[in-house]
């Protein structure tokens, strides 16, 4: 069973390796931005509380996420394995979850701050099914549509400059602190993010070993 944390910063390109591992693993792919901005247009009461703190590029806060990710972790499809993708994010989420369940292994992607804040400024996604774009590296085959179900694509509004400064800032201040946690526990597996995708894919599945 695979039991795999992403952790990096914004842009590393951790949803795009995540979505084509798990599919690889056969496991579940649980990014908690993804299901947050579902909930945003949904207007749910969750989705109504996170989105200032989305638009803004800040965390939302610790209580609203750990609930919704216990609710998901513990749904039966989960019970074959999963690849966390944006959670955990502080030293409090790392702690809850390892009080839930056991993680195997985290793999953490390097890479230099100029990379993601261009990665992050030409990025475009898929509203309907969250799949990312690039358009320079990963253009979409018909422009401003998504592949796969052919909705239009949208720049998040937290890639834009303001926000994108305070999440890499957040970043640093919250979350870099859980690379010492894992590393400590024996299950950090540092990889060079840089380059293409098939590159960077390559490096995990090895690190994985
Ligand atoms: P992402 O798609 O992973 O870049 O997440 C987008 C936004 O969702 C973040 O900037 C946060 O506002 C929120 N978010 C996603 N995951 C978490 C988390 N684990 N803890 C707090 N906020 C989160």
């Amino acid at each position: 069973m695979h039991r795999i944390i992403f952790l990096g910063p914004p842009g590393a390109g951790k949803g795009t390796q995540a979505a084509e591992l798990a599919h690889r693993l056969g496991i579940v792919h649980l990014s908690t931005g993804d299901i947050l901005r579902a909930a945003v247009a949904q207007k749910t009461e969750l989705g109504q509380q996170a989105d200032g703190f989305m638009r803004a590029g800040q965390l939302v806060p610790d209580d609203l996420v750990l609930g919704m990710l216990k609710e998901r972790l513990t749904q039966p499809d989960c019970r074959g394995g999963f690849l966390l993708d944006g959670f955990p994010r502080t030293i409090p989420q790392a702690e809850a979850l390892d009080r839930l369940t056991e993680i195997d292994r985290v793999v953490s992607f390097e890479i230099p701050a100029p990379t993601l804040i261009e990665r992050l400024s030409r990025r475009r996604i898929c509203p309907k099914c969250g799949t990312n774009y690039n358009l320079e590296s990963k253009p979409p085959r018909v422009a401003g549509r998504c592949d796969l179900d052919g909705a239009e694509l949208v720049h998040r509004p937290d890639d834009q400059p303001g926000p994108i400064e305070t999440r890499l800032k957040v970043y640093r201040d919250q979350t870099a602190p859980l690379l010492e946690h894992y590393r400590r526990q024996g299950r950090l597996h540092p990889i060079n993010a840089s380059g293409s995708p098939a590159d960077v894919g390559a490096r995990i599945r090895k690190a994985l070993q």
